[in-house]
C-alpha cells in the first residue's frame, strides 16, 4: 500500500488488520513526516468505531480455538517468529529510524530487546506450570492451573516502535489469549511489520488484530466488555486515565507512565564511567526514553569536575539523521516535541538555572533539516524548578548539587515519578543503602540505564505506574492468565494398604 506524492516521495498507507486480513481503514488519515527530513513517509488512519468493534469480534472469535491449541504448539510459533524477526531485523530497524528518527544503532538495540521478549514467550510451557499437592487432605489432590483470560489490548507509546509492542502481544498470545494492538499513531509502520511477520510465523487468522488511532479508538476498546485486559505504556496523565477507565469497566490493567529519572554521583566513584553512562542515559534516543536520566544529583565536590566532563562529552555528540552512521543523536519525533522541549529550556533559564550547554539551533552535521535539538545541560538546578520536576522527554539534563547521600536520596524520593534511578559509587555500603531507600521500581548501581531484561518485571512506582502486575517477567505471565485451583477426590476401592502420593 503506497501512494506517490507530488514531490515523488513514496508514502506508505498504513493498513489495519482484522481477522488476519490487511486492509485500508475507512477512517480519516493523517500524514506522518520523517523526523530527520520533514518529508511525508506514511499516512495513518484513525479507525471508525465499527472497525474497532470488528477487531474485537475477530479476537473474540479466534480466542475460542486458539486457547485450545496445545501450549507447546503455541510456543513453536514464537520460535519461528524469533527467527523471522532476526532475519528481518535490518529492515525493521530502518523502518523505526525512518518513522521515529532514532539512530540505526538505537533502532537495532531496541529491536534486540523486543526479540528478547519473544524469547521469553517461547518458554511459555514452563511459565504456565502450576503447583500440585497430592493428598492435601485424605484422598484429596489439589493443583493450580493457569488459563488465558480472553481478548487483551495493547496501547504502546511512540518512543519504542518495536520493543514496547513486543513487551505485550507475544507473551499474551503465547499464554493463549487473543490480541488487539493499537500502535502509537506517530509510529505505526514498525508495529504493522512486526504483526505481519507473526502471521508469517504461522499464527492462526484473527488471533492478533491491529487498529490505528488515538483516544477515540482507545475509548471504544476500554468500553467493550469482551476486552479483559489492557496493557498501556505512555505518559502519566494518559496512564492514569486508562487505569481508572479500564478498571471501572471491570478489566485488569497495567499502565506504565512517564518518568523523571535521577542518577546520583558519589565522590569516590569511577568518574569516567559515570560520565560515559550519563551521556548515554541522558542523550541516547535523543532523551526520548522512559529510562532516560534527566537529573544528575552530584554529591559533594564531585559536581565541578563532573559538569566540566559532561560539557566536553556533550560537545562531541554529532546531531543528524539517524540513517547516517556518523550521527550520535537523531532528531526528536516531530515539530510539536521540538517546540515543547525548547519551551522547557527557556523556562529553565527563566527559573534561574545556569545553562551550560544550549542545544537550541542545533545544525545537523549531514545538512538534513529535521526536528533537531542538541544536547542541553543545566547546572545549579534546584529540586523545585519545573525542569527538575516535570518530564521533558528530550535531550535536556539538569544537575542538582547535594551535600551528602541523605540529601541525594531525599531529592530522588521527592519526585512524583518513580520509574528508575541509579547511583555511581565506589562504596558497597552506599550502593546498598541507596537500593534499599530509593522509591523507584528499577534501580541501577554503576549502571546508567537499569533496564531489566525480559525475564524480569519492568515498571516503575508512584506516578510512573498504575496497576499491580508489571510488564514482562513472571508478573506478566500472571497478568495474562487466570489461576484456577482444582481439588479432586476419586473413589478408591478399599485396600489393605492405603495409597498416598
Ligand atoms: P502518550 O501518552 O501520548 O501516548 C501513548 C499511547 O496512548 C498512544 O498509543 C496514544 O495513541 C494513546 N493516547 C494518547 N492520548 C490518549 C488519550 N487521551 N486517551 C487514550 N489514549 C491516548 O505517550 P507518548 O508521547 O506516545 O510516549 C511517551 C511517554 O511514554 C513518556 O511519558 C514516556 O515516559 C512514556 N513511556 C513509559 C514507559 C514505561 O515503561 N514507564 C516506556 C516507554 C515510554
Amino acid at each position: 500500500m503506497a501512494t506517490q506524492t507530488t514531490t515523488g516521495t513514496r508514502v506508505y498507507d498504513c493498513p489495519i488488520c482484522i481477522g488476519g486480513e490487511w486492509r485500508a481503514s475507512a477512517g480519516r488519515r493523517e500524514t506522518l513526516l520523517n523526523p530527520a527530513t520533514a518529508e511525508p513517509v506514511t499516512t495513518v488512519p484513525f479507525c471508525t468505531p465499527e472497525e474497532v468493534r470488528a477487531a474485537v469480534d475477530s479476537a473474540q472469535g479466534a480466542f475460542e480455538t486458539w486457547r485450545q491449541v496445545p501450549v507447546v504448539d503455541r510456543s513453536h510459533i514464537f520460535f519461528r517468529y524469533r527467527e523471522l524477526m532476526l532475519k528481518h531485523s535490518e529492515e525493521i530497524a530502518h523502518l523505526t529510524t525512518l518513522e521515529h528518527g532514532k539512530t540505526l544503532q538505537e533502532s537495532r538495540a531496541s529491536l534486540g530487546r523486543g526479540i528478547e521478549a519473544v524469547e521469553f514467550a517461547t518458554s511459555v510451557p514452563t511459565l504456565l506450570m502450576g503447583d500440585t499437592v497430592g493428598d492435601i487432605s485424605r484422598g484429596l489432590d489439589t493443583v493450580t492451573i493457569r488459563q488465558p483470560i480472553g481478548v487483551c489490548v495493547g496501547i504502546p507509546p511512540f518512543n519504542f516502535p518495536s520493543m514496547v509492542p513486543m513487551w505485550m502481544f507475544p507473551l499474551a498470545i503465547a499464554c493463549g489469549n487473543s490480541f488487539v494492538l493499537k500502535p502509537s499513531e506517530r509510529v505505526p509502520r514498525t508495529a504493522v511489520r512486526c504483526v505481519e511477520l507473526l502471521y508469517e510465523a504461522g499464527l492462526p487468522q484473527g488471533v492478533c488484530n491491529v487498529v490505528h488511532g488515538t483516544k477515540e479508538v482507545v475509548d471504544v476498546l476500554l468500553a467493550d466488555p469482551r476486552v479483559k485486559a489492557v496493557s498501556f505504556v505512555g505518559s502519566s496523565p494518559v496512564a492514569r486515565y486508562i487505569y481508572e477507565t479500564a478498571s471501572r469497566n471491570g478489566k485488569r490493567v497495567q499502565a506504565m507512565g512517564g518518568a523523571k529519572n535521577h542518577l546520583v554521583v558519589m565522590p569516590g566513584c569511577d568518574l569516567g564511567a559515570a560520565v560515559k553512562a550519563i551521556i548515554g542515559a541522558a542523550f541516547g534516543c535523543t532523551g526520548q526514553r522512559c529510562l532516560a536520566t534527566s537529573v544528575v544529583v552530584a554529591v559533594g565536590d564531585v559536581a565541578d569536575p563532573l559538569i566540566e566532563e559532561l560539557k566536553e562529552a556533550a560537545r562531541q555528540i554529532s546531531v543528524g539523521s539517524g540513517q547516517d552512521p556518523k550521527t550520535g543523536m537523531g532528531p526528536v519525533v516531530n515539530a510539536a516535541a521540538k517546540e515543547r522541549i525548547e519551551r522547557y529550556i527557556a523556562e529553565g533559564e527563566k527559573e534561574g538555572a545556569r545553562l551550560v550547554t544550549d542545544g537550541r539551533n542545533a545544525r545537523a552535521h549531514d545538512d538534513t533539516h529535521g526536528y533537531y535539538i542538541g544536547p542541553t545541560i543545566f547546572d545549579h538546578v534546584r529540586p523545585e524548578m519545573r525542569i527538575a520536576r516535570e518530564e521533558i522527554f528530550g535531550p535536556v539534563l539538569s544537575l542538582i548539587r547535594a551535600n551528602n547521600l541523605d540529601e541525594a536520596v531525599e531529592v530522588v524520593n521527592h519526585s512524583e515519578f518513580g520509574n528508575a534511578t541509579s547511583i555511581f559509587t565506589g562504596s558497597g555500603a552506599e550502593a546498598r543503602e541507596f537500593a534499599a531507600r530509593a522509591t523507584a521500581g528499577m534501580v541501577g548501581v554503576n549502571v546508567g540505564v537499569p533496564a531489566p531484561s525480559a525475564f524480569f518485571p519492568f515498571a516503575g512506582w508512584k506516578g510512573s505506574f498504575f496497576g499491580d502486575l508489571h510488564a514482562l517477567g513472571r508478573d506478566a505471565v500472571q497478568f495474562y492468565t487466570e489461576t484456577k485451583v482444582v481439588t479432586s477426590r476419586w473413589p478408591t476401592p478399599a485396600r489393605e494398604h492405603k495409597i498416598t502420593f
